[in-house]
């Protein structure tokens, strides 16, 4: 295979497509069974609902497949309807996208020139950068603390120049949560030419007593825009289906720039009935903190330990290099993410599974660590 540098058409692509490495997903259980040649695989590396979606959605697939012949609404009437009602917004606040990712690159391709600034927090979900890269634009990385985002550097950081702000809430792949007071401080501070997107991918994970909702400060920021998804605790990542929220004449821009059927029959229809199963969404909430609590618990017995996170994944740090435990786990048939493109070499992400594939994780995990540090470990699980 060519290498990158060998390619031919580089010199004509557009400006920062060059530069660019392409997004690294989980690796998925077929790839890891087909090139390792184990069997039973288990995937903790995408932050996926362990029990999968809700029954109402699987319905819903079901009575779709009568229709498949047409093409979907590409207006996403039903779905906005349906969203307008569950947080109490009206449908023209709404943009439906082929996953939250495409909203975010709707928002990028919408606003973003080479002339202008993008700025995201060190150790931020990948996509960001992506993004600002392929629209030739620059990006500026405010240092984090404590792996989380620091606002006051992001606010820092904002000039005539800068058109778009990406804060992650809780953040992947650290977990890290701003509570809604530094929120709104950072957003009362933001000028009128900066849109803010507050990616809100785990949002239904979140427990925090002050619940930090974007939703809330859509009627008083018109440059904010709220983006959620399907595929994390409704459990539709392979239908591809997300949202975003915001001023209607923002929304009305994206719109512009989002292809005709962006979203598939399947999805839309998936998703509605998705949204009306309160219990579904509990159950998973539930498995979610008892989950995390055994992983810490067994992580602590290893003298290891995690940021303190509010999705439904764990950054735990290794305190040594984690590409070979990352290898090792893979060997045991445990796929987690290595998270070193995120500037972050000592850390392993793991999604919070059901009990058995978290408890499988650790036992995997105790006899890679004994294998790379056989004296730090001896005994500690015994
Ligand atoms: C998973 C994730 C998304 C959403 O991905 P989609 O599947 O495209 O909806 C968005 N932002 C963050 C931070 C995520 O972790």
């Amino acid at each position: 295979m060519a290498t990158s540098s060998d390619n031919i058409f580089l010199s004509l692509t557009a400006p920062g497509v060059a530069g660019l490495t392409p997004y690294q997903p989980g690796k998925p259980i077929e790839t890891l069974e087909r090139e390792y040649g184990v069997s039973n695989a288990i995937k903790l590396a995408s932050n996926e609902n362990p029990l999968g979606p809700s029954p109402r959605a699987l319905e819903a697939l079901a009575r779709v497949r009568a229709d498949l012949a047409r093409y979907p609404d590409g207006a996403a009437f039903s779905l906005k309807t349906a969203l307008a009602r569950h947080l109490d917004l009206t449908p023209e606040q709404f943009i439906i996208g082929n996953g939250s990712n495409e909203i975010l690159e709707l928002v990028t391709r919408a606003f973003v020139t080479p002339e202008n600034e993008v700025i995201f927090s060190e150790h931020a979900f990948a996509v960001y950068a992506i993004m600002t890269q392929a629209v030739g634009s620059r990006a500026r990385v405010a240092r984090a603390l404590e792996y989380g985002h620091d606002l006051d550097a992001m606010a820092a950081l904002v000039n005539d120049r800068t058109r778009l702000v990406f804060v992650a809430n809780p953040n992947n792949p650290t977990g890290t949560l701003l509570d809604a007071a530094s929120l709104e401080n950072f957003l009362e501070g933001v000028p009128a030419h900066v849109l803010v997107v507050l990616d809100e991918a785990y949002f239904e994970y979140v427990t925090a007593a002050d619940h930090p909702d974007g939703t809330r400060w859509l009627a008083r920021f018109p440059n904010l825009l709220v983006a959620r998804t399907f595929s994390k605790i409704y459990g539709l990542a392979g239908l591809r289906v997300g949202y975003a929220m915001g001023n209607p004449q923002l929304i009305s821009l994206l719109e512009r720039v989002r292809q005709p059927f962006n979203v598939n029959a399947a999805a839309l229809s998936a998703a509605e009935a998705a949204l009306e199963d309160d219990t579904h969404l509990q159950r998973s909430r539930e498995l979610n903190t008892q989950g995390m609590a055994q992983i810490l618990d067994g992580i602590r017995k290893l003298n290891l330990s995690a940021l303190p996170s509010a999705g439904n994944f764990l950054a735990i740090d290794l305190g040594q290099t984690a590409a070979p435990i990352y290898e090792g786990l893979l060997r045991q048939g445990v796929i987690v993410r290595p998270v070193a493109n995120y500037g972050m070499p000592d850390f392993l992400r793991v999604t919070i599974g059901l009990p058995d594939e978290n408890a499988r994780f650790l036992r995997a995990l105790e006899q890679v660590l004994s294998h790379h540090n056989p004296h730090e470990l001896q005994g500690v699980n015994a």
